[in-house]
């Protein structure tokens, strides 16, 4: 039987390392987000060389007010211009930048994956119920939230609306107990796993970890989130996942 495949669910973009390609993490496929105008052009570029780098454009919400006017048509046009994510958008109570902008910035986000039938990858930090709030109203096809760190009722509250959750590096941090509490209340088909702020390792040790957590198999995880990444992008990339 062949090794199951891995799926990085979040990474950032980050220099080509030599004749291995991308996918420093260990990943077979990785959904590569953006954060500002700043990284589109970056991860279109990395996502033209490597078929395993697959493209999302977004604002993040710490960059709400720095993106500069006609952010929005831009982002439009690098959706357009191949097929693609929206990510990373969001709330983040924890960034500078004020509730009303980012609120502003992350629904017209959702609108335009909602209208370009995309899906969005999310970044939340303590403001669980505005999200959930602008979800339950301008929800795309599908969404996931990365890393995700709310209350296992609030993963039961957004699994109702369709969210898949993607786990990473605090599994790995033996203090994180709400990232262990969270993903057992996920259910298995919305599960996914990413590489976002490892320190060391890669994408089999996140899995392993999960594994641990939740008494089962790494490769059974591994091939459940793999197939979880097939239904998530929807046929956007038809011959990746053949
Ligand atoms: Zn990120």
């Amino acid at each position: 039987m062949s090794e199951p495949r891995l799926f990085d669910a979040h990474t950032h973009p980050r220099p080509l390392p030599g004749p291995g390609g991308y996918a420093p993490s260990g990943a077979d496929l990785s959904l590569c987000s953006g954060s500002s105008p700043d990284d589109w052009e970056k991860i279109a570029s990395l996502s033209s060389e490597d078929g395993r780098v697959l493209p999302c454009f977004g604002l993040h919400p710490w960059f709400a007010e720095k993106a500069g006017p006609g952010w929005l048509k831009k982002l439009e046009g690098f959706l357009r211009g191949r097929p693609s994510c929206v990510g990373e958008i969001g709330l983040d109570k924890a960034a500078d930048t004020g509730p009303g902008p980012q609120m502003e910035v992350f629904r017209a986000q959702l609108r335009l994956a909602r209208g370009l039938a995309r899906p969005a990858v999310l970044h939340c930090v303590g403001a669980w119920g505005p999200l959930a709030a602008a979800l339950r109203e301008e929800a795309p096809p599908v969404f996931m939230v990365h890393a995700y760190g709310g209350s296992p009722e609030t993963a039961e509250e957004l699994a109702g609306l369709g969210c898949y959750f993607s786990f990473g590096a605090d599994l790995l941090k033996a203090g994180r107990i709400k990232a262990r509490r969270a993903i057992r209340a996920v259910p298995a088909d919305r599960l996914l796993f990413e590489t976002e702020g490892l320190s060391g390792g890669g994408l089999a040790d996140v899995v392993s970890a999960a594994a641990g957590i939740l008494g089962e198999r790494p490769e059974v995880l591994a091939g459940l989130s793999w197939n979880n990444a097939r239904r998530f992008l929807g046929g956007l990339f038809p011959d990746v996942f053949r």
